[in-house]
């Protein structure tokens, strides 16, 4: 089969197309024909990582396709079915393997790029904002990077699942405008304005119940000042720098504040499988009755993959970048 692996650690031009064996299923796995891959920021973050030793791994964390065959023996995961969900690594290749426990079954509604679309960023976003951020009916929460493809998929579970009130930043009035149309309130565009400022005067000093915090270092302060009372502050990325000069500890005390750092990718089989299932369950029939929609940039054929880590790396993008591997 076809895949996309790397030459070595480094820039775009590492990335090599290689012909590789059909990866086999073991026990209580599925094999996936791949109809459509996710690309994200840990591919990118993957594809630099100098720690990593050969054999380079086959790129890609999350799928849709079809199943060709299941190694699980209490499943209704038949040969034929349309799944999507997250892989350990693998997605970008024509076949994939996948426990069979954390598959997502793709409704009829739903395309294979729409279905590639969900699995990375949903699940990060419902698993940082309601496991982690224990988001409540009507709470005030904030969306950094609101173009993103994890901010375009907060935004709508924060409106649809929440009813809060949604305070969005991003740095392109498009971006802004898209985050508006899903669901945000309050728009702000950190290139021109403080968010802090913003917040401070809609909530008349009070600040917001839950941060969803993809930049790290250089909103720092911000944030801080944005918190409310017993805030919860999940960080999830450091976009903006992961060192801060100086930290008031005290400042998180007198409000409060629960800071919570978190990475999926390296969460255990078994962490992946309840998220993957209990977002079946709770999250999937809002998107068959359409109140839920991927988000989608733009599909790029498979032989494009180095021009879509480019626009990623180049912040174009608002929602997913998909890439399409077969018909
Ligand atoms: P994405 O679609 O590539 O979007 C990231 C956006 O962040 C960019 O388009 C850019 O939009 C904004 N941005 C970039 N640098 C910035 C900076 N210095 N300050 C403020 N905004 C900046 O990303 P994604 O795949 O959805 O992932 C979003 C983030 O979540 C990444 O950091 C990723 O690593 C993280 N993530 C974490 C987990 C986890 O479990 N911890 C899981 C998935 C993703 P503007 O044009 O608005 O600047």
């Amino acid at each position: 089969m076809r895949a996309w692996s790397i030459e070595k650690p480094g820039g775009r031009q590492v990335l090599q197309q290689i012909e590789v064996e059909k990866p086999v299923p073991k026990q209580g796995e599925l094999l996936v024909e791949v109809k459509a891959a996710g690309i994200n920021r840990t591919d990118t973050l993957t594809r630099q990582n100098t720690a990593l030793t050969e054999p380079y791994p086959i790129l890609g964390v999350e799928v849709s396709g079809v199943v060709v065959e299941n190694q699980s023996t209490d499943s209704k995961l038949h040969a034929g079915t349309r799944v999507c969900g997250l892989v350990n690594h693998g997605g970008y290749g024509e076949y994939v393997t996948m426990p069979d426990e954390r598959a997502i079954v793709l409704p009829d509604e739903l395309t294979f790029e729409e279905g590639a679309a969900i699995p990375e960023v949903f699940l990060t976003a419902y698993q940082t904002m309601y496991w982690l951020g224990e988001l409540k009916e009507k709470e005030k929460i904030l969306i950094h990077a609101a173009g993103s493809g994890v901010g375009t998929a907060a935004i709508q579970m924060a409106s649809q699942l929440s009813q809060a009130t949604i305070f969005a930043t991003a740095g392109h009035p498009e971006k802004l405008e898209k985050a508006k149309e899903l669901g945000a309130h309050v728009l702000v565009n950190y290139k021109e304005e403080s968010f802090a400022e913003r917040i401070s005067g809609v909530t008349e000093g009070i600040g917001v119940d839950v941060i969803l915090d993809f930049v790290g270092g250089s909103y720092w302060k911000m944030n801080l000042e944005s918190c409310a009372v017993d805030a919860r502050w999940i960080l999830i990325g450091t976009l903006g720098g992961s060192e801060v000069d100086k930290v008031s500890l005290g400042d998180v005390m007198k409000k409060r504040i629960v800071l919570k750092g978190t990475l999926l990718t390296p969460r255990s089989d078994d962490y992946k499988a309840q998220l993957s299932q209990e977002f079946a369950e709770v999250v999937m029939p809002f998107f068959k009755e359409k109140k839920l929609k991927p988000v989608i940039h733009v599909v790029i054929p498979f032989e494009e993959l180095p021009e879509a880590h480019r626009m990623m790396e180049d912040n174009e993008n608002t929602g997913k970048i998909i890439m399409k591997v077969s018909d």
